[in-house]
Order: structure tokens, then C-alpha cells, then sequence
């Protein structure tokens, strides 16, 4: 997708401190951590909602989800604890719309979220 930042950080023409990487995947740091582990973790594939998923999807998310927990371990927070979200449209606070898991983690999470 033309437009899309995260399709630019896929195709290296913006760069990013790209953690992880595979056929399927790209994880990356927020460059605005929100935590002291703070990743991103987007398919190749451009879909830029939660409700743009199909059942062809369902793989793909669970793999994102695999992706999730291996950088956590790698990381060193999956002991200690960590969160693993996916916000959808406006009012979900989603700001970039090509879809992306948060791996947040390194610090005391809470709840409910703001
Ligand atoms: P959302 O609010 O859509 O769930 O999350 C978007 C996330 O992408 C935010 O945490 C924001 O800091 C991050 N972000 C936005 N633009 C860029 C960018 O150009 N590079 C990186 N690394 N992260 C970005
Ligand atoms: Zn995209």
C-alpha cells in the first residue's frame, strides 16, 4: 500500500530498528515506546484493520501471536509478564492502519487500560 508507513518499513524505504524478520513478518521497536520493551509485530501483508481480517488470516494472526512470544523469551520479559494487543479503528486508539500486535513489556502493566 502506497501510503502506508508500515508497508514503507517493510520495503526499507523509512527505516526502522527491525528486530525480527521473515517471510511473513517484521518486528520492529515503537518509536515511541510506551514501555521498556515496546515492539511491533506486522505482516507483510498489508490489512489494515482487525475487521479487514478473513478466515485466510487466521494463521497469519496466530503466527504474529508465535513471533510474539519467541521475542518475548528473547527479550528476557516472559517470566516477569508482559501484553500483547492489537487496537482496531478510532475509538481503539489505532493510529496506523496496517495491522500491527504491541509486545509491551519490562515494567508493571495495569489495568484497566487508559
Ligand atoms: P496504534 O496506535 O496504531 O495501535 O499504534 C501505532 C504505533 O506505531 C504507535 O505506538 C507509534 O508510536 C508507532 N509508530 C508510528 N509511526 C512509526 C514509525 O514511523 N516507526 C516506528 N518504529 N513506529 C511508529
Ligand atoms: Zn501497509
Amino acid at each position: 500500500m502506497p501510503d502506508c508507513i508500515f508497508c514503507k518499513i517493510i520495503n526499507k524505504e523509512i527505516p526502522a530498528k527491525i528486530i525480527y524478520e521473515d517471510d511473513r513478518v517484521v518486528a520492529f521497536d515503537d518509536i515511541e515506546p510506551q514501555a521498556p520493551v515496546h515492539v511491533l509485530i506486522i505482516p507483510k501483508e498489508h490489512v489494515a484493520t482487525l475487521n479487514d481480517l478473513t478466515e485466510e488470516h487466521t494463521e497469519l494472526v496466530g503466527y504474529m501471536t508465535q513471533v510474539a512470544k519467541k521475542l518475548a523469551k528473547e527479550l528476557g520479559i516472559d517470566e516477569k509478564g508482559y501484553r500483547v494487543l492489537m487496537n482496531c479503528n478510532r475509538q481503539g486508539g489505532q493510529a496506523v492502519y496496517h495491522i500491527h500486535l504491541h509486545l509491551l513489556g519490562g515494567r508493571q502493566m495495569h489495568w484497566p487500560p487508559g
